[in-house]
């Protein structure tokens, strides 16, 4: 690590609890951002298009404290070691582990255009941060936007900004991409950022523009399971980015800025344009943007009993087209069906992580069971299973 980013603190025998073990200044607020599931639209973000996340009753809390420097202290349950870094030598090269996510945002505010200047009556201090989370990390459900998103609502209270959600949205993006180095998409922050109860994030990826769709699970009496297989994936290294690489590639070679210009009725082109591999990479975005249009349009039509084939057409496309799944999740989604689900696919980045099952209440004990038991028939590590509930995004908890 680089002078500016140090561990300041020795590791206590055992993990701190809250702020009050680590940090001496008094308690400002304590600010909330949620983690999120992807209904429907993967790896559509970054091509323009459409996704359809909710924001989950799983989340970041983080505790703060002002400061009369220009430090930023950041500490977490997750972690021993204080992380800090002032707010004059904001790097994003020097920042590394989980405290990027933390540090990103400062440094992401300012290149935005917010002045982190501070002086004598400015709101703009140094802050000590507490950071606490029921999000899974790593199983598909960002927990890197829970955290970017809780302390991104923080310091726009604390710093006074006058700066809007889809702001934010942005600037947790950039914090993603370029202190942490994952090349992801705007869709997790906006669904942590933006969220409603019982309702999705329908956002159109290149206006950015976001509608809130009602979900309507429970009066249909249906539950979102979340079957967390344990495989971990990493986002910044590896088949994210290149199939990030793909779909640049397969936009170049259509004449297109983004697949977003690309529709369904274009694809017997796009095939005898492009090579295979990229033509499958391109036919899963180019369905999936169509498959959210469809979700979006059922929901409001028919409800959400009848969203389960897309749910599964667009599993089977990322597992055949975008080849992002691996065989915990097959196994996941294919058991779940057979046992009662009337929809399931993988969520998320892929390459691990969790899948989604939609089940009417009354076979979600019967899906676990025969999930539970399929893994452990498998030899696979037995896997997390709950239900989430749409849930309010970002805010102020006192
Ligand atoms: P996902 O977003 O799917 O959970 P990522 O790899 O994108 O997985 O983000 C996980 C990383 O976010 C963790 O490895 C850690 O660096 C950081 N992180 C998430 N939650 C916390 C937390 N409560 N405390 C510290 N770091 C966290
Ligand atoms: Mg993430």
């Amino acid at each position: 690590m680089s002078d500016h980013v140090t561990s300041a603190s020795a590791p206590s025998e055992s993990t701190r609890a809250s702020f009050a073990d680590v940090f001496d200044t008094d308690v400002a607020g304590r600010w909330t951002a949620p983690g999120r599931v992807n209904l429907i639209g993967e790896h559509t973000d970054y091509n323009d298009g459409f996704v359809l996340p909710f924001a989950i009753d799983r989340s970041t809390i983080v505790t703060v404290g002002r400061r009369s420097d220009r430090l930023l202290r950041v500490a977490s349950t997750f972690s021993d070691v204080v992380e800090e870094v002032s707010l004059d030598a904001l790097d994003p090269s020097a920042m590394q582990g989980w405290s990027a996510y933390v540090f990103g945002i400062a440094w992401a505010l300012g290149q935005r255009g917010v002045s982190l200047s501070g002086g004598a009556d400015s709101p703009v201090t140094g802050l000590d941060l507490f950071v606490e989370s029921d999000v899974p990390i790593g199983a598909g459900l960002s927990s890197s936007a829970a955290i970017e998103c809780a302390v991104a609502v923080a310091l726009t209270d604390l710093w006074e900004l006058d700066v809007t959600r889809p702001f934010l949205a942005s600037v947790g993006q950039l914090a993603e991409n370029d202190a942490v180095g994952a090349p992801t998409g705007i869709m997790d922050q906006s669904a942590s950022l933006l969220g409603r109860a019982d309702s999705a994030v329908f956002l159109d990826c290149r206006s950015l523009d976001a509608e809130v769709v009602d979900l309507g699970f429970t009066a249909a009496g249906l539950e979102l399971l979340v079957i967390d297989t344990h495989v971990a994936h990493e986002h910044a290294t590896g088949g994210y980015a290149a199939r990030r690489a793909s779909c640049e590639e397969g936009a170049r070679l259509l004449g297109v800025s983004s697949l977003r210009d690309v529709t369904v009725s274009d694809l017997p082109r796009a095939e005898e344009v492009l090579d295979d591999e990229t033509f499958r990479r391109v036919r899963h975005v180019v369905t999936e943007d169509q498959r959210v249009l469809d979700t979006v349009r059922t929901l409001r039509l028919d409800g959400p009993g009848a969203i389960g084939p897309l749910l599964d057409a667009s599993h089977l496309s990322m597992r055949d087209d975008f080849e992002i799944s691996v065989p915990e999740l097959d196994l996941a989604v294919s058991v779940s069906r057979d046992a009662g689900a009337i929809g399931a696919r993988m969520t998320g980045g892929g390459f691990g992580g969790s899948a989604i099952a939609l089940v009417p209440r009354d076979a979600r004990d019967a899906v676990s069971a025969a999930v539970t038991a399929a893994f452990a028939a498998a030899g696979f590590a037995e896997p997390t299973l709950f239900v989430v509930h749409a849930a309010d995004g970002a805010r102020r908890l006192g």
